[in-house]
């Protein structure tokens, strides 16, 4: 390896610490348990730069524990448990490459997914969980096939949020329409909150309507993503949460990069400018905006 190979910069180094934020915020929806270092030292950095609160998102029933376990652990983490979209239909009909990466999966069928559902539930009346998602609908990764088990999952996580009283977190992936007419056929519950909001203007108006919260990722940074930036600059102030979905989604100028919480400040800021307002005033609606949301 040449000498100055620390010199450059890699695409797998973790971007820089930001200015701290003056203002603490959350960061609403974030996977620890995908991010290099340990949760404590994730979280000190992020707090270092005024990023104070963290949601945890649980993917599977093994991450869905772990978000409740790590949420009794640490007060500055509140948890969120589900079956993903995508694995839904993974639990039913199985799939190589399972969510955990933990190898080949046998079809447990209609049955298993009602098991998997029960122990969601169960999670979900911990008290240090505080939503149920992220759940919805992903017609980027799901095929045909595998639509009928995810509907039905959706179904009933929206069943499961409404009567522990959690929030509900959305995950919507090219599937808004679809979202949209199953929540409106459920009954959304009194917190739903659309995760890494991808929508457009005209979504952002049928949200805002509807009163549901859309948390803005680090993509609403992204040179193509000005449909995000339209439909932010347009929703009601009250309703607008921001998040890393680290690893994922960092943001411009570190996109490619390892995301984590500490990151949060890089977005908020791109955010401010989008509303033109200033980033203080940002920050003080989103605390309390995630606060409102998940309940805490
Ligand atoms: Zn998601
Ligand atoms: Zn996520």
């Amino acid at each position: 390896m040449p000498s100055n190979a620390s010199d450059r910069t890699d695409k797998n180094d973790a971007p820089p610490l930001p200015e701290p934020l003056r203002v603490p915020v959350a960061d609403s929806h974030t996977h620890l348990d995908m991010q290099s270092g340990t949760v404590a030292e994730g979280l000190a950095k992020a707090a270092s730069v005024g990023v104070t609160t963290v949601v945890q998102v649980g993917c599977d029933l093994a991450g869905s524990r772990w978000a409740a376990e790590t949420a009794a652990e640490y007060d500055a983490v509140h948890a969120t448990v589900a079956l993903h979209p995508n694995e839904a239909p993974r639990i039913v009909h199985g799939d190589p490459d399972g969510w955990s990466r933990q190898g080949a999966r046998q079809p447990g069928g209609d049955a298993a997914l009602d098991d998997a559902l029960a122990e969601i539930d169960r999670l979900a009346a911990l008290p240090q969980v505080k939503g149920v998602g992220e759940t919805g609908l992903d017609y980027f990764r799901t095929g045909p096939e595998g639509k009928e088990a995810q509907e039905r999952s959706f179904r009933a996580h929206i069943e499961i949020a409404k009567r522990h009283g959690k929030a509900l977190v959305i995950h919507d992936r090219d599937a808004h329409a679809d979202v949209l007419r199953v929540l409106k056929e459920e009954g959304a519950p009194e917190r739903t909150v659309f995760h890494c909001y991808s929508g457009d203007a005209e979504m952002a108006g049928i949200c805002a309507e509807a009163g549901y919260y859309m948390s803005f990722a680090g993509n609403v940074t992204f040179k193509n993503a000005q449909n995000l930036r339209d439909a932010l600059a347009l929703a009601p102030l009250e309703l607008v949460l921001v998040e890393t979905d680290a690893p994922f989604l960092t943001p411009v100028p570190y996109r490619g990069r390892p995301n984590a919480p500490y990151l949060v400040p890089v977005t908020v800021r791109a955010m401010a400018a989008v509303r033109g307002i200033d980033e203080d005033a940002l920050a003080t609606a989103l605390a309390a905006n995630t606060a409102r949301a998940f309940g805490y």
